[in-house]
């Protein structure tokens, strides 16, 4: 094969098929690198948003992570060259990048789910800030160019924010994106970005996948209470006007703030909540969207299911679930690591009624050896007072979800509170 052919798919109009008259051979040859980099990739979706801090990395990660959870693979990079948080989200931020021969290996999160950030290729903080905009899109080209993602359904993209020069190029670079999902707030002053943003979408010809309102009213921790405190429904509103989709509303969620902190992504770690479930309405189109590229014949039952309820990584099944919770004294314990035994509580959470319980002392205390202990109990959720970040990880391997802030109550108390949706979650006391 000479360098000019590429031989990968049949697609003619694809610019790494032939050099155009006007093109020099050296941005030809990159082009048609990157092209065969991305033709490994079914889909690709660009995550935007009018203008930062409106929860677009927040969204951008939590999207990708339950496309994971449905059981797809998928890349999530992040080319938000001024502000790339990926590395903080999914507390990566000590990671090295592993270049081999030249390619940047992505960092593999679970089996099916990898991530990149533009953060790892810049030395400080604040180095992009003061490049020149060519360099800058140097660094973007060569950064999509020298991923190596392997096969993918689903390549979720961070874009900076805005509608300048950086998302602009991305989106040419990224010649067959599938569209653009675009974040907003409800608030008037980011609906009006977000026009901008849908514009230049159609000055694109990219087509908009649809619109998350993203810190959409505010439901109460103690009380369930929802209120609307930027007065949401602006963003429904909005896609209405401009007839794209709207794919769903995005709570405030404090624990949200807390995982992003954390380091900890939020809909693994919270696979329960309702904020965890507006993330897969979100994710239900991108879903169908595979499935409509898919040869019929391919998709099996198991995939069908999984486009209607997305997969949580804690729940053996719906309705039963074990709680595990740590006691002392026959409350919850505060220091989780030295209670003295487990409360195991079965429980139907349509029905909310507790079917079995019972008490086991718990093992001598050794790092590492509760995670696996308690998933061998069939435990699939513990309630605590507090966790610290890297044992919630540890559970979360073992598809075991954590509840944090728990009171030092009796554990049927507990139990009767979390089914009646009223359980307090106070701070996360044990932080270590
Ligand atoms: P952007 O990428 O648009 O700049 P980020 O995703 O970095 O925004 O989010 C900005 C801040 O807002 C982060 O601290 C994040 O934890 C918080 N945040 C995002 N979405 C929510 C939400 N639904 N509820 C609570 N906090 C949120």
């Amino acid at each position: 094969m000479s360098e000019k052919t590429c031989n990968t798919c049949s697609t003619d109009s694809c610019s790494a098929k032939a050099q155009r008259p006007d093109e020099k051979l050296g941005d030809f040859l990159e082009q048609q690198a990157l092209q065969k980099r991305l033709c490994q990739i079914t889909h690709k979706i660009l995550v935007l948003s009018g203008k930062g801090g409106v929860g677009k990395s927040t969204v951008a990660a939590n999207l990708a992570i339950s496309l994971a959870l449905a059981g797809k693979k998928v890349g999530l990079l992040d080319v938000d060259i001024h502000g790339p948080s990926i590395p903080k989200l999914l507390n990566l931020e000590n990671r090295r990048l592993e270049v081999r021969d030249e390619i940047i290996m992505p960092i593999e999160l679970s089996e099916n789910l990898k991530t990149m950030s533009i953060g790892f290729v810049l030395q400080g903080k604040d180095d992009a800030v003061i490049w020149r905009g060519p360099m800058k899109m140097g660094v973007i080209k060569q950064f999509l160019k020298d991923v190596e993602w392997g096969e993918l359904d689903y390549l979720i993209i961070d874009l900076p924010p805005g509608t300048g020069d950086e998302p602009l190029s991305v989106c040419q670079l990224i010649q067959d994106a599938d569209g653009a999902i675009v974040v907003t707030t409800p608030q008037e002053l980011s609906l009006a970005d977000v026009r901008k943003s849908i514009n230049f979408c159609r000055t694109l010809k990219l087509p908009v996948l649809g619109v998350v309102e993203n810190m959409s009213g505010f439901v109460c921790p103690k009380c369930g209470t929802m209120t609307d405190i930027f007065k949401s429904g602006g963003g429904e509103t909005m896609a209405r006007e401009q007839g794209v989709p709207f794919l769903g509303r995005i709570p405030i969620d404090p624990q949200i703030v807390e995982a992003c902190d954390s380091g900890q992504p939020y809909v693994y770690h919270y696979a329960r909540t309702d904020t965890a479930k507006a993330f897969e309405r979100v994710i239900r189109p991108i879903l169908e969207m595979h499935k409509a590229t898919q040869p019929s014949e391919n998709i099996t039952q198991k995939e069908e299911k999984s486009i209607e309820e997305p997969k949580n990584l804690t729940q053996k099944e719906e309705k039963s679930l074990i709680i595990a919770i740590p006691i002392a004294e026959g409350k919850l314990a505060m220091h989780f690591g030295h209670c003295q035994e487990f409360a195991l509580i079965e429980v139907d959470t349509e029905k909310k009624e507790i079917l079995s319980k019972k008490s086991v002392p718990a093992p001598a205390h050794q790092p590492g050896l509760l995670p696996p202990w308690l998933a061998k109990q069939g435990a699939n959720l513990i309630i605590a007072g507090g966790m610290g970040s890297r044992a919630q990880n540890l559970f979360a391997d073992q598809k075991i979800e954590v509840l944090v802030g728990a009171p030092a109550e009796t554990p049927e108390n507990i139990v009767k509170a979390y089914l009646d949706g009223v359980l307090e979650s106070g701070e996360n006391i044990c932080d270590h």
